[in-house]
């Protein structure tokens, strides 16, 4: 059984079926539907290009049994509680993603998760609509993008000192700052929300801002609650190890859900991003039918924001921060953490897929580089 039906619960199906599990399979999703992707639902949704984002899956063909609109409320001992009933389950993929965290206050907030939240918020965007989005993470960043080119007005309040800086810390954020101003959009740096309120925000160091619209993009937390009370541990994401195997037996943990040991970076990690949903099932799947799979990636994402396509591999916590170009002058640039020997723990890139590319298999391999020519955005990156 597979309880969560978007990204990663699809491809735990497919792995499963592809592995030659013959098995009944029951996919168990609390939206009333069918497994969709979401990275587009503030790309393309919002930017109205797009109105579905369904996942090109199968079910039927894999003798799935699809089961939306029905939620999971607790395990054990080989049951899953849900909404409909007790169901029996021999094994089990938990695969419940993520839900964004909402600001306090009564006034009108919107989230950006689910299809049903992307349309909602594309009908309100009109031009002179006063947009006020909250963080500049990626979620603020992209439908600050798409409500800016839907000819919004639109002001972006964050609390810390940078775009970015919780995901990237401040140093590597702040060089998007300027997108923003670009972009005609009033970014208001280190200013804290207090609450959302009826005609906008009040902001915590005193003082209001008038807005049509609200949007909290201030991050996720794992789709867990669900599980308290029932004997599987759970900290920050259900807890997982290198097999993506889970404190019980026959249940297993991935996409946003799960926080997984990562041998490379030898600590838990859990990744909200849409690789991680795409490629942990195959990991999950091998483990739950007995297989000795390891799950050991360098972590990939990307985002789309002000015509940049921004993307990053690896992890930088504890590495120190090499520009590569020039950031505040270079149309494109890429930003490297390497740690104290010289390896590159992980980097950023903004129009450079190619550094992507050869970066994240280096971050892969190990190897040490010359940081001399890391600096040298003329020399490639797989030469240094
Ligand atoms: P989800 O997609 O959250 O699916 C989990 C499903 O489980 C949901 O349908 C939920 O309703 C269901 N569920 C939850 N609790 C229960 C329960 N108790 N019982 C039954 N069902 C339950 N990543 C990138 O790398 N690049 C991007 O550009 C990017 N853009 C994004 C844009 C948006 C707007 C969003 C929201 C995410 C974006 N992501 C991006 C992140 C990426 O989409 C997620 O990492 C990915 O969707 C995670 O997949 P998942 O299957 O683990 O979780």
């Amino acid at each position: 059984m597979v309880v969560g039906a978007g990204l990663a619960g699809v491809r735990s199906v497919e792995a499963l079926r592809a592995r030659g599990y013959q098995g009944s399979i029951t996919l168990i999703g609390e939206e009333p539907h069918r497994p969709y992707d979401r990275p587009p639902l503030s790309k393309a949704v919002l930017l109205g290009e797009s109105d579905s984002t369904k996942v090109e899956s199968d079910l039927d063909a894999m003798n799935v049994t699809l089961r939306t609109g029905v939620a999971a409320k607790g395990l054990r001992d080989g049951v899953l509680e849900t909404t409909e009933g007790e169901i029996p389950y021999d094994g089990l993929v938990l695969a419940t993603g993520a839900v964004p965290v909402r600001l306090r206050g009564e006034g009108d907030q919107h989230v950006l998760r689910t299809i049903d939240d992307a349309l909602a918020l594309r009908a309100l965007f009109a031009p002179g609509v006063r947009l006020a989005v909250v963080g500049a993470g990626w979620i603020g960043a992209e439908v600050a993008t798409a409500a800016r080119r839907a000819g919004c007005e639109v002001v972006v309040v964050e609390a810390g000192d940078s775009p970015l800086s919780v995901a990237l810390g401040p140093e590597a954020g702040r060089y998007t700052a300027p997108w923003y101003a670009e972009a005609g959009i009033d970014l208001r740096l280190g200013e804290r929300v207090a609450s959302v309120d009826p005609g906008g925000l009040t902001l915590a160091g005193g003082g209001t801002l008038e807005a049509d619209v609200v949007l909290a993009g201030v991050g996720v937390r794992p789709s867990v609650d669900w599980l308290t009370g029932s004997e599987i541990a759970v900290e920050d994401g259900v807890v997982a190890d290198e097999h993506l195997a889970t404190s019980l037996p026959g249940v297993v943990a991935v996409g946003d859900c799960a926080a997984w040991w990562s041998r490379r970076f030898a600590t838990r990690l859990r990744v909200e991003h849409w690789d991680t949903a795409l490629n942990a099932p195959e990991v999950a799947a091998a483990t739950l039918l007995g297989e000795n799979a390891v799950y050991d990636p360098v972590p990939y994402f990307w985002s789309e924001q002000f015509r940049h396509m921004v993307q990053y591999a690896g992890y930088h916590v504890g590495a120190r921060l090499v520009r590569r170009g020039d950031p505040e002058r270079d149309a494109t640039w890429t930003l490297c953490w390497l740690t104290d020997d010289d390896r590159l723990a992980a980097l950023l890139t903004v129009d450079r897929p190619r550094d992507l590319v050869q970066g994240r298999r280096i971050v892969e391999s190990g190897q040490r580089l010359d940081v001399r020519r890391v600096t040298d955005s003329s020399v490639a990156l797989r030469d240094c």
